[in-house]
């Protein structure tokens, strides 16, 4: 039987909201923000929470009008500098959805700089939702004490993201046709992590890849992974030895 869920919760409700926040600054919640701190968390006019804007930080607001469908908030103080984070991108092949929200979700607590989903010739999720996606990472963001969120790009084709790529920025290729051991190809620096779909990358795709400078191809172990352990198992993988863990 799950243990009844202490009340009230110990820690504060956390929110990411789109105001650029200060001391002083008003915040005006939209309707569902308000109905979540209202009728889901019981809090009114008074109760005490934690913001935050993507950019500046965390900060202690206050209750300071509360209507039906309405709340304001008056930001009090700052109580965290926003956090660094390594720069690692994480590209994958979107699978389906229920997998791809569950990729999003945990990328964004694992700490992923931006999320890039990549088209392949073996891609078979439909169409990708950004707003559905970046609404998970806004969920997953306030649940895990992130002050930024992860940027989430634009699908696009392989070819052309390849085309696209920043020289300078390590590829992490994981190639499930093998490749160095991802401990011994970790160096410091920008990266990005490229992870294929459950059919895997054509020969072709691992070629072009292969062939892009910078590119390091990494095996993530014996298995054959799925596609969503993949990409989050390398994302890990770079975290810890990145220094993220420290
Ligand atoms: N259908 C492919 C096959 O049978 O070889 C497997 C594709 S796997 C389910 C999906 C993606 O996860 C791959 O394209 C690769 O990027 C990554 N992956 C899975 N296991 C891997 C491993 N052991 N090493 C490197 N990459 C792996």
């Amino acid at each position: 039987m799950p243990a009844t869920p202490a009340w009230p919760p110990k820690s504060l409700p956390r929110l990411f909201v789109r105001t650029p926040l200060g001391q002083g600054t008003s915040v005006d919640l939209d309707a569902g923000q308000a109905n979540y701190l209202g009728n889901v968390m019981r809090l009114g006019v008074g109760s005490e929470l934690l913001v935050f804007d993507g950019a500046s930080g965390e900060w202690l607001a206050r209750i300071a009008e509360a209507g039906k469908k309405r709340m304001t908030l008056a930001v009090e103080r700052l109580t965290r500098e926003a956090e660094a984070i390594p720069d690692v991108w994480l590209a994958f092949a979107p699978v389906k959805r229920t997998q791809t929200d569950w990729l999003v979700e945990k990328a964004t607590e694992l700490g992923a700089a931006r999320l890039v989903p990549v088209m392949t010739r073996r891609t078979v999720a439909e169409r990708v939702k950004l707003e559905r996606l970046e609404a998970i990472a806004i969920e997953a963001a306030e649940q895990c004490r992130r002050t930024v969120l992860p940027e989430i790009a634009e699908p696009q084709p392989l070819a052309r993201w390849l085309e696209q790529r920043d020289a300078a920025r390590t590829l992490y290729f994981a190639d499930e046709g093998g490749g160095e051991r991802a401990a011994d190809a970790f160096k410091p620096g920008p990266a990005c992590i490229l992870t294929g779909p459950e059919g895997g990358f054509t020969d072709e795709e691992r070629a072009a890849v292969r062939g892009h400078p910078n590119a390091v191809p990494i095996s993530l172990g014996p298995r054959i992974l799925r596609a969503e352990t993949a990409a989050l198992a390398a994302l890990t993988a770079y975290m810890a030895l990145a220094g993220d863990w420290r």
